[in-house]
């Protein structure tokens, strides 16, 4: 059947409208390393950059079918800095931003899982040259309430980045055992850093240590640990019902 041009513009316009009005949540998730940074080495041969891509895939092919919209830093072995990976985020107006990395230690004895926020002065020293680095001034306010405004808002991104944090201890919890579990610690760490949404770091485990090594490299944890993530993402976020 040929459809009249009428009803072609009808249809064009309500997809218009739709995607304009998109209501699922952004998340950006970013697999530690890639390219020419291979990350750490792990004890099955496997490394970092590998584990961190492979994690991110399936967190995100979990979070998609639960309603979301999931964007990657990178989606093959490539190369990027530090600045490009929250960039993305940023670009793309991310609710959250997820880096997820994996962990050695000097003699392979240590293991377990932690998750990294930034520490209020790595907040401090970059929020302030980010507002100007992207040159986006309020609307309507002056330079002092602008100021005001920023701060609250990233106490309130901290705030929310250190929940995230701790729901996804508690989720990792439930598959790894919690007996691998480090907490939630405060760094500088640099791939938050100028992240305009709640943002944390997950180290998921010790790739080099014998036994988790071992088990980090198989398939059956991947998904257990990547179901964990996207758990507790998903328990930050809520998606609207459909109508
Ligand atoms: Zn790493």
């Amino acid at each position: 059947m040929k459809s009249s041009p009428l009803l072609v513009l009808a249809a064009l316009a309500a997809s218009a409208g739709a995607a304009a009005a998109d209501p699922r949540p952004l998340v950006v998730l970013d697999p530690g390393h890639g390219g020419s940074n291979r990350g750490a080495a792990g004890t099955s041969g496997i490394f970092e950059k590998q584990l961190t891509l492979a994690l991110a895939r399936t967190v995100r092919d979990d979070l998609v079918a639960r309603g979301y919209d999931v964007v990657l830093t990178r989606e093959h072995d490539a190369t990027l800095t530090l600045r490009q990976r929250v960039a993305v985020a940023n670009r793309r107006g991310a609710d959250l931003f997820v880096s997820i990395h994996a962990n050695a230690s000097a003699g392979r004895v240590q293991r377990g899982y932690e998750t990294f926020v930034l520490t209020a002065a790595g907040v401090d020293v970059d929020g302030r040259a980010l507002r100007s680095e992207t040159g986006t001034p309020r609307a309507g306010v002056d330079a002092a309430t602008a100021l005001v405004l920023d701060d609250v808002e990233r106490g309130a991104c901290q705030w929310e980045a250190a929940e995230l944090a701790f729901a996804i201890q508690r989720e990792l919890r439930a598959v790894r055992g919690g007996a691998g579990d480090r907490g939630v610690r405060q760094d500088a760490h640099h791939v938050l850093l100028g992240a305009t949404m709640p943002a944390v770091l997950v180290e998921v485990g010790f790739i080099d240590h014998p036994i988790e090594g071992q088990e980090l490299a198989r398939p059956a944890t991947q998904a257990a640990i990547a179901r964990a993530l996207a758990t507790a993402i998903s328990g930050m976020l809520p998606v609207d019902a459909p109508p």
